[in-house]
């Protein structure tokens, strides 16, 4: 493994990337692995790299293990003029990251993840999630052979259970207190030798960088004025925000989007601290939203995306549910559905386009972060309409529309 350590985001202490080390022992803040502060895209044909080995200068694995990869990341960016326009906005563009291989960028982390426990020769990995994260650490722990723990709470429906069960982990609903599962599972991982990853754990926010690099290359260099995305433990807006700012410093790219954290207001513990320019998040105590894949109340990055958001310029901003759904309305409208904790993105452009803060001459990325056929439910709370016909009416039922 290529020599490169872990540092605490706030108070700035060292750690050991060979040991299993996820949060600050003397602050109790998340660690990240110490910035690259050079390095350039490997060279040849892009089709025939994973996201890894294209970016291997941004990683600290000398070699990878080919057993791992699923085909993650390499997902398009997508131009909409027509829903910029609805946005009153000059180019908005969606980074469609529902094609990876389990539906949500999340495959990204856990491919970062996995490497690292294979380095470590860990054998068994694990992760704590009701939502996208589950099915991807149990499909590529089934992929690369390691026994897989995955913890769901006691509630889960069965519709959210199968799609996890289908891999093969060991799927353990847990009773008690879900929140506290977090810090509960790195205190158990690290004493038998499970590698946890989780939300913000410093791998999987490694893996999230590589969405920043494929944004820059596909826009060959020139930077977008913003990068939305919708922020539920925090994770991923570092490691998208990371990834920029090693591009800079390598000198691929001469200045940084603003990041927008965006969230739905019936849980938005970062946007409320941001707007009340405090340094720490406190806990949402009733959250609330049908983008259940962004429902953390309290979010374990939350404080380190307050400090990325103040030291890079950045935003908060929170949409209320029924823009949630309309947006994932809109963006299913032009070809994307998305699940609505995807569509939180795009209602955060709105909003921040109808305040005057996305400028008309703005360009924009916003984060598709997963599919919507992940959460059918959802589609109960919208109207879509269905018309019937006999067979033989058919050419009829269609001649009224003829023209139109
Ligand atoms: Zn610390």
């Amino acid at each position: 493994m290529v020599e490169k350590g872990l540092i605490c985001t706030n108070c700035g202490r060292s750690y050991e990337l060979k040991q299993l080390h996820y949060r600050c022992g003397s602050c109790g803040e998340p660690l990240e692995v110490t910035l690259y502060e050079g390095g350039g895209i490997a060279r040849g044909n892009a089709l025939a790299q994973s996201v890894l080995s294209r970016y291997k200068a941004f990683f600290p694995f000398e070699t990878l293990d080919s057993r791992v990869s699923l085909g993650e990341g390499m997902t398009p960016l997508v131009s909409s003029p027509a829903l910029a326009a609805r946005a009153g906005i000059g180019s908005l563009l969606l980074k469609n990251e529902s094609q990876n291989p389990t539906w949500s960028f999340k495959d990204r982390g856990t491919v970062a993840g996995v490497q690292h426990a294979l380095k470590l020769g860990i054998r068994r990995i694990g992760t704590v999630s009701t939502g996208n994260m589950a099915p991807s650490v149990a499909a590529y722990g089934s992929r690369a052979g390691l026994e897989t723990f995955v913890l769901v709470n006691e509630g889960i429906p069965k519709e959210k259970l199968s799609p996890i069960g289908i891999y093969g982990a060991h799927l353990i609903k847990v009773a008690g207190d879900y929140g506290r599962l977090y810090h509960e599972s790195l205190r158990i991982g690290q004493e038998q030798d499970i590698y946890f990853i989780n939300s913000d754990a410093p791998m999987r926010v490694e893996g999230s960088k590589t969405i920043a690099f494929e944004i820059c290359e596909q826009l060959a260099f020139d930077m977008p004025d913003f990068v939305v995305v919708p922020t539920s433990a925090g994770g991923n807006l570092r490691g998208i925000a990371k990834g920029f700012r090693e591009f800079l410093r390598a000198g691929l790219i001469h200045r940084l989007p603003r990041m927008v954290a965006a969230q739905a207001r019936g849980c938005s513990p970062i946007v409320k601290a941001f707007e009340a320019g405090r340094l720490e998040i406190s806990r949402e105590e009733a959250p609330r939203t049908i983008a259940h894949a962004i429902e953390n109340p309290l979010p374990p990055s939350g404080n380190e995306v307050l400090r990325i958001l103040r030291k890079e310029e950045g935003l908060a901003v929170s949409v209320t549910e029924a823009s949630i759904l309309e947006a994932q309305r809109t963006l299913a409208m032009e070809g994307f559905f998305v699940q609505p904790a995807s569509a939180v993105g795009y209602a955060a452009v709105l909003k921040l386009a109808e305040a005057g803060t996305i400028k008309e001459e703005d360009r924009v990325v916003v984060v598709l972060t997963g599919s919507g056929l992940k959460y059918t439910a959802a589609l109960d709370r919208h109207t879509l309409e269905e018309e019937t016909c006999a067979l033989e009416n058919l050419g009829d039922h269609l001649l009224q529309y003829r023209g139109l």
